[in-house]
């Protein structure tokens, strides 16, 4: 099985803006994959499509063989993803957010304050364990969301844009991390408007243009050509 397969995916908002025009791709498992494009391309839409945000206009998501129409919760248990935007409860402890989302997914609760304790340890944040996310830094806050992707281990780790706005220090250890999680096994795939970024990480690339995909190929290919 595949890790994603989109076919025929179209996006049109009620405002009438066609965000995705038609976009077919497959990310085989345990690729490293960009999905590279200007701003306003169609990247979030169509990420939000795959982890059920944002309702398609047409097409099929498959997350490792599951249907999002037919299959959505096996689909969902597949994925992690990691949003642009904070959204975890700034009142509540790093702990708590991470153990929390452990619940929505059904990992029993010391499997959760295990998961949480190594997660936070691989992520430089240990010692913020029982502080709360009002408190850590931008960077901090970025790497809390990644933890929280991961604490029902997916197989498919999806994030967005994952280093806008991250000094190029920290950039690096997140670039660190997610290679290692993807050694592991995890497939992932990112979005970006930075080639440099794709090049260092990224197996396999597509890039989106005004809705649609441009170019699919590998990365080497695609430097060759440049
Ligand atoms: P859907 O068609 O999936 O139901 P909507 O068109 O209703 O989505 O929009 C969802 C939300 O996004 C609304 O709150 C809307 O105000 C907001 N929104 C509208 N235009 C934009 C935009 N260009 N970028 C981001 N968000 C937008
Ligand atoms: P990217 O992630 O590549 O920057 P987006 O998927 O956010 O691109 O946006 C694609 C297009 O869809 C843009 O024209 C954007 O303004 C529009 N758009 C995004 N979200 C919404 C929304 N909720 N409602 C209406 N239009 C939107």
């Amino acid at each position: 099985t595949k890790a994603l397969e989109i076919v025929g995916l179209e996006k049109t908002y009620s405002n009438g803006v066609q965000a995705v025009k038609g976009i077919d791709l497959t990310v085989e498992k345990g690729d490293f994959f960009a999905l590279l494009g200007a701003n306003g391309a169609g990247k979030s839409t169509t990420i939000g499509v795959i982890s059920s945000l944002v309702n398609k206009t047409k097409g099929t998501v498959k997350v490792f063989g599951h249907d999002i129409d037919t299959d959505l919760g096996k689909a969902k248990t597949n994925l992690g993803l990691v949003p642009q935007e904070f959204n975890f409860s700034q009142f509540e402890t790093l702990n708590q957010i991470l153990v929390n989302q452990a619940g929505y997914y059904g990992v029993p609760r010391a499997e959760a304050h295990k998961r949480a304790d190594e997660l936070l340890a691989q992520l430089g944040l240990a010692d913020k364990k029982d502080k709360q996310a009002r408190t850590l830094s931008g960077g901090m806050k970025r790497r809390l969301m990644i933890a929280r992707a991961l604490m029902h281990k997916p197989q498919l780790l999806i994030l967005d844009e994952p280093t806008a706005g991250v000094d190029i220090e920290l950039r690096r250890s997140m670039w660190e991390f997610l290679k290692e999680i993807n050694l592991q096994g995890v497939t992932i795939i990112l979005t970006t408007h930075y080639l440099e970024e794709a090049e260092m990480l990224c197996k396999n690339i597509a890039i989106i243009d005004k809705g649609q995909i441009i170019e699919n190929t590998n990365m080497k290919s695609l430097l060759a050509k440049l």
